[in-house]
C-alpha cells in the first residue's frame, strides 16, 4: 500500500478521500487554492500545499503546481477526485512520466473514452448496445449529414465529441434546422472543449438515466456494483440519484452489468469506472463512460457496503480486487440529494458564508460535506457544497428518512436548493419510481414563481 496520496481536488470529494486514506493508514497531502484555505479537509490535514490563486485555471488545473506538490511532500500517488484534471489523458500520462501513481484507468483508456466518438466505436466492438446515430464524427459534407440524420430518423441530438458536463448538446426536431444546428454545435464545441468533431444520435424521447458502477484491478478482474438511476436532471445535470432503480427487473441490470465487465476486461480498464446508459422501453444504450469516481457514488456504497474509493486507491496500489462477482449483495435501497448553493427556484448561485450549519443525522443518514458554520462558500467554483444520502431497507422508508433528514437540516447565511428536495420528496410521481429525464423541468416548468 502506498505511504501517501496527494489530492488534487477540493470541495467534499477532497474530504471523502482524505477520510478514505485515514481508515487505510495513508498519509493524504491536501492541496488548495487561495479561496480554500479555511475548507475543513484543509484544517484537518497533516499536510497540505497552497497551489496557486483561486481560479482553477491557476491552481486545480495547473498540472506543474500539482506535480511539484507531490514531488516537495513525496506523495508516491495522485488522486484526482471527479471534475478538474480527474478525465485529462494528457494530466495522467504527466503524473506517471513524474514517477507517481495516478489513481485511474491508464491514460489510453482515458484517451478512449474521453472521446465519446471513439468511446461508443470501442463499445460496439465489445458488445455493449449503443444509441443508435452516426457511425463516428459527423461529415463536412452537408449532402451526407442530411441522409444520415434521415436515416437515424428525427428528433436527432448533435453531440460534441469531447463534450461534459451536460454541455455541448442541441436537439434538432427537423430538416430545417439541422445543418445550422451542426454548425453551431461545433462552433461551440472547438471553443469549449477544443475539439469541433461532433455526432449524431437518435434524441430518445422519454429515457431514463440508468449507469452502472463497475471496478477494476490490474489482474484484469472486474465487477460490476449495480446500478443508479440518475434521471433528475436540470440542464442534463443531476440532481437527485438513488439505487437500485425502481422497476428495473434485475435480470435486466444483471445482463447489462455483465456486458459492462466484459468489455472493462476486453479493454484492459483499471479502477473505478461508470457506464452511462439511457434507458427506453426495456432496452439500455450506451451514452459515455466515466473513468473516475463519480458524485453520486455514495448510493452505491450504501447498498453493497463497498468502499468505492477505498477500492481505487488499493487496486491502484496494485492490489487484487478483494471480492468476486458472486460476493457482491444489494441490500436495501439508497438516495442522494445534492446540496447546492443557489436559489432554490432560479438556480441563481448563491456563495458567500454560511452562518448557520446544522447537518441531518441518524439511522441510515450520511452526509458528505466539507463545509460548517462560519466557512464561506467561495464563488469560483461548482455550487455544490455537499450531498446528503440516505439508506434504508425499501425505497419508501430511504423517502421518509430522506424527508425526515432534510426536515432537520438547517443552512443559514446562502441559499440552498434544500426546499427543492422537500418538495419533491413529497412528489406523487417521483414517490412513485421511475420517472424520465425530462421529468425534473416539466415539474419545474409546472411550479414557476
Ligand atoms: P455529458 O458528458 O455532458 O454528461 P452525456 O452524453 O452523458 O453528456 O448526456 C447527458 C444527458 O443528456 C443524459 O443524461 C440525457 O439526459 C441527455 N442525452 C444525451 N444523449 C441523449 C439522447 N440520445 N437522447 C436523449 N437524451 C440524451
Amino acid at each position: 500500500m502506498f505511504k501517501k496520496i496527494l489530492v488534487a481536488n477540493r470541495g467534499e470529494i477532497a474530504l471523502r478521500i482524505q477520510r478514505a486514506c485515514r481508515e487505510l493508514g495513508v498519509r493524504a497531502v491536501m492541496v488548495y487554492s487561495e479561496a480554500d484555505r479555511e475548507a475543513k479537509y484543509v484544517k484537518l490535514a497533516e499536510e497540505a500545499v497552497c497551489i496557486g490563486p483561486a481560479p482553477s485555471a491557476l491552481s486545480y488545473l495547473n498540472m506543474i503546481a500539482i506535480i511539484s506538490a507531490a514531488e516537495v511532500t513525496d506523495a508516491e500517488a495522485i488522486h484526482p477526485g471527479y471534475g478538474f484534471l480527474s478525465e485529462n489523458a494528457g494530466f495522467a500520462e504527466r503524473v506517471e512520466k513524474s514517477g507517481f501513481q495516478f489513481i485511474g484507468p491508464s491514460p489510453e483508456s482515458i484517451r478512449i473514452m474521453g472521446d465519446k466518438v471513439s468511446a461508443k466505436q470501442a463499445m460496439i466492438k465489445a458488445g455493449v448496445p449503443c444509441v443508435p446515430g452516426s457511425e463516428g464524427e459527423l461529415p463536412d459534407d452537408p449532402v451526407q449529414v442530411r441522409r444520415i440524420a434521415r436515416t437515424v430518423g428525427y428528433p436527432v441530438i448533435i453531440k460534441a465529441a469531447g463534450g461534459g458536463g451536460g454541455r455541448g448538446m442541441r436537439v434538432v426536431h427537423t430538416e430545417a434546422a439541422l445543418l445550422n444546428a451542426v454548425q453551431m454545435t461545433k462552433a461551440e464545441a472547438g471553443a469549449a472543449f477544443g475539439n469541433p468533431s461532433v455526432y449524431m444520435e437518435k434524441f430518445l424521447l422519454n429515457p431514463r438515466h440508468i449507469e452502472i458502477q463497475i471496478l477494476a484491478d490490474k489482474f484484469r478482474n472486474a465487477v460490476y456494483l449495480g446500478e443508479r438511476d440518475c434521471s433528475m436532471q436540470r440542464r442534463h445535470q443531476k440532481v437527485i440519484e438513488e439505487a437500485p432503480a425502481p422497476g428495473i427487473a434485475r435480470k435486466l441490470i444483471e445482463r447489462i452489468g455483465e456486458r459492462c465487465v466484459a468489455a472493462c476486461k476486453k479493454i484492459g480498464y483499471r479502477g473505478a469506472g461508470t457506464f452511462e446508459f439511457l434507458y427506453e422501453n426495456g432496452e439500455f444504450y450506451f451514452i459515455e463512460m466515466n473513468t473516475r469516481v463519480q458524485v453520486e457514488h455514495p448510493v452505491t456504497e450504501l447498498i453493497t457496503g463497498i468502499d468505492i474509493v477505498k477500492t481505487q486507491i488499493m487496486v491502484a496500489a496494485g492490489e487484487k480486487l478483494p471480492f468476486t462477482q458472486r460476493q457482491i449483495e444489494i441490500r436495501g435501497h439508497a438516495i442522494e440529494c445534492r446540496v447546492n448553493a443557489e436559489d432554490p427556484y432560479s438556480f441563481v448561485p448563491s456563495p458567500g458564508r454560511i452562518t448557520m450549519w446544522h447537518p441531518p443525522g441518524g439511522p441510515g443518514v450520511r452526509v458528505d460535506s466539507h463545509v460548517y458554520t462560519n466557512y464561506f462558500v467561495p464563488p469560483n467554483y461548482d455550487s455544490m457544497i455537499g450531498k446528503i444520502i440516505v439508506h434504508g431497507d425499501t425505497r419508501d422508508q430511504a423517502l421518509a428518512r430522506m424527508r425526515t433528514a432534510l426536515g432537520e437540516t438547517v443552512i443559514e447565511g446562502i441559499n440552498t436548493n434544500i426546499p427543492l428536495h422537500r418538495e419533491l420528496m413529497l412528489d406523487a410521481k417521483f414517490m412513485g419510481g421511475g420517472t424520465n429525464i425530462h421529468y425534473l423541468e416539466e415539474w419545474l416548468g409546472h411550479h414557476k414563481r
